[in-house]
């Protein structure tokens, strides 16, 4: 069952996500093309959210070996940092969660590293895009499948696929709750009607070429089959009568 939030426990939330906002950004920050390693990135989230008196809501998660998820080019989510550098012209999805005073926020970002090919530019700013055209339907009285319709209509009109085999989630005091799947594909008016006080992820994962993807053999990281680039943009958004509200931000 889904769990509604009252304005002081959106309020806790919005604390968490303010961590996950300030992490991301220094990550992204701290990348130098050809020097900084995603295991030198998760370290320094790992600081962030302990200095903020927090815990990554991933590690350990079913197993999770990190704190965060790094993905880089045709890694679409779940990639485990390694100590291999980034290389200029690659791009790298950042994604994690904060567990702070008993409430998680979860939010990802695809950044460039260094001076980016325009196709690969196109893809960010298409599946920035997306995220946001979703959040638009995010209102009281829509319905989940009114938010994956909007966000699977934005990204096929500029030809790329959005994944399948994962969705959204609800979030709360589980990093994963009810709804169990906010998708990126569906038909409007479909799926759970949204009430005051959800709060769910919303989360695009968009390919340039196909939508299937395939787990490597360590289990986690998720790649595209075609080897194309993919990417991942995603905020914890709280869902009142007043309106929609972004909670993995850092003002
Ligand atoms: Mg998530």
């Amino acid at each position: 069952m889904t769990v509604l939030k009252t304005r002081p426990e959106i309020e806790k939330m919005r604390a968490s996500g303010k961590v996950v906002a300030r992490a991301l950004r220094a990550m992204s920050e701290a990348i130098v093309p050809g020097k900084t390693s995603p295991a030198d990135l998760d370290a320094l989230a790992a600081r962030i959210v302990s200095e903020a008196g927090g815990t990554p809501s991933f590690l350990n998660y079913r197993g999770f070996p990190a704190n965060t998820c790094i993905s880089v080019n045709q890694v679409v989510v779940h990639g485990i940092p390694t100590n291999v550098p980034l290389e200029e012209g690659d791009i790298v999805s950042l994604d994690m969660g904060v567990l702070l005073d008993g409430w998680h926020a979860d939010g990802a970002w695809t950044y460039p590293v260094g001076s980016i090919g325009k196709e690969a530019q196109r893809l960010l700013n298409v599946t920035e895009e997306s995220l946001y055209q979703g959040i638009a339907k995010a209102r009281v009285g829509n319905r989940i499948g009114d938010i994956a319709s909007a966000v699977q209509k934005y990204v096929e009109k500029n030809g790329y696929s959005v994944v399948r085999d994962l969705v959204g989630h609800g979030i709360g005091r589980k990093l994963h709750e009810e709804p169990g799947s906010v998708p990126n594909f569906g038909s409007p008016g479909k799926g759970e009607l949204l009430r005051d006080g959800m709060t769910i992820c919303i989360e695009p994962m968009v390919n340039q070429g196909t939508y299937k993807v395939r787990t490597l053999p360590d289990k986690w990281t998720l790649v595209t089959t075609d080897g194309k680039l993919s990417a991942h943009f995603e905020h914890t958004i709280a869902i009142t009568r007043d309106g929609v509200e972004i909670l993995t931000l850092e003002a």
